[in-house]
């Protein structure tokens, strides 16, 4: 398939891999940013395939994964009520809250609506006057633009029976979060390809330079992060500590500016709480004052819910890259996607799921075993 199978070229990765086994010299560990590259890596065996002084982690960014359970046991406080229509993307259904999930709460008769934008919103609220339509609005600077749009249409469009569950989060101060986290592992990041669309990449050219790390604004085909490993360790191996970006095809320094003005009319930064990990200052976005009336939080008076996360989980190292998937003891065996007891194992682009997709809860190569695939 053209732009599918040309990223996918064998003997380019084989050339790809056998120039970072020429220039390591020494063990460096890496994180890559998005779950959608964690399951291009863990779905092609990218970290199987590199040599064993390269070791991949797993970051934060995967949104569902991400949404504190506060903020999903708010959604559900909203969504049990008669006079609501709840929308969400499908993604958030199977998240567990304290004591459901969106799709139980369906079942026992709440009116739960899966949509594929939230300008879809907007023709359900006009097509259903005498009930209030709310749109879970979560997700990285990637969803940002649609979501402010649909207010800004609402606002424009005189829809006053439409609001949003804002649980926005910000890529740049979870990186500096997790860099200055006790024990942090990470010398370099495969960065944020989709985010890096819209918002550009000149924010995290400070961080590389504050903290000292490359950040390597990577795609998410199996070339693309061969090629953005590549240029990471070079960067290592080099003493350098830069922002690159291996995704110019679509990603540009600026980013987006119209998607920019947008979100920035609409939205303001603001403190977030993450889930597993905890509240990041200035991590996340909320609504403007003059976007108040389309609130959630405040039109249902949820802003009192304060759920504290159980102990059983460790998603939140997951998502620090201090642990991995198998790491866990509840991974494959009581924590499943069928029955997950984490977030990280619920959605689609958490690590936990892509490990169990990908059979690594039937089979975890030992080290020597690993080093032996490597040299092969
Ligand atoms: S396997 Fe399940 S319980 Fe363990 S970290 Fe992943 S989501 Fe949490």
């Amino acid at each position: 398939m053209k732009f599918m199978d040309e990223y996918r070229d064998e003997k380019l990765a084989q050339k790809l891999i056998a120039e970072i086994k020429r220039i390591v010299t020494r063990p460096w560990v890496l994180m890559e940013v998005c779950g959608g590259q964690t399951h291009s890596i863990v779905k092609y065996g990218i970290d199987r395939l590199l040599p064993k002084e390269i070791e991949l982690v797993h970051g934060p960014g995967c949104p569902v994964c991400v949404t504190s359970l506060e903020m999903i046991d708010k959604a559900h406080a909203i969504a049990r009520r008669p006079d609501v229509i709840f929308c969400s993307f499908g993604d958030m259904l199977r998240v567990p809250g304290s004591d459901a999930d969106l799709l139980v709460l369906k079942s026992r008769g709440a009116d739960v609506r899966v949509v594929y934008s939230p300008i879809d919103c907007l023709k359900i609220a006009r097509a259903n006057p005498d009930k209030k339509v709310v749109f879970f609005a979560i997700g990285f600077e990637t969803t940002a633009p649609a979501n402010a749009m649909s207010v800004w249409q609402a606002h424009k469009q005189g829809i006053n029976n439409f609001s949003v569950l804002v649980s926005h989060v910000l890529v740049p101060p979870a990186i500096s979060a997790i860099l200055q986290s006790p024990g942090n592992r990470v010398q370099g990041f495969l960065g944020p390809g989709h985010v890096c669309t819209v918002v550009g990449y000149h924010e995290y050219e400070p961080l590389a330079k504050q903290f000292n790390v490359p950040i390597v604004v990577t795609g998410f085909e199996p070339l693309d992060l061969l090629e953005g490993t590549l240029m990471a360790v070079r960067q290592l191996e080099e003493g350098r500590a830069e922002v690159e970006n291996q995704y110019p095809r679509v990603v540009q320094r600026e980013g987006n500016r119209a998607a920019q003005e947008l979100v920035n009319s609409v939205f303001e930064v603001s403190d977030r709480k993450w889930r597993g990990i905890g509240s990041i200052p200035q991590s996340g976005l909320t609504l403007r004052a003059e976007f108040s009336e389309y609130d959630a939080e405040r039109i249902f008076d949820v802003q009192s819910i304060n759920t504290q996360e159980s102990g059983a989980c460790i998603s939140g190292l997951v998502l620090r890259g201090a642990k991995k998937p198998h790491d866990c003891p509840a991974f494959g065996k009581t924590c499943t996607p069928e029955h997950p007891l984490g977030a990280t194992m619920v959605s689609a682009e958490g690590a936990c799921a892509a490990y169990y997709a990908y059979g690594r809860h039937l089979h975890h190569p030992k080290p020597a075993e690993q080093d032996k695939a490597s040299a092969s």
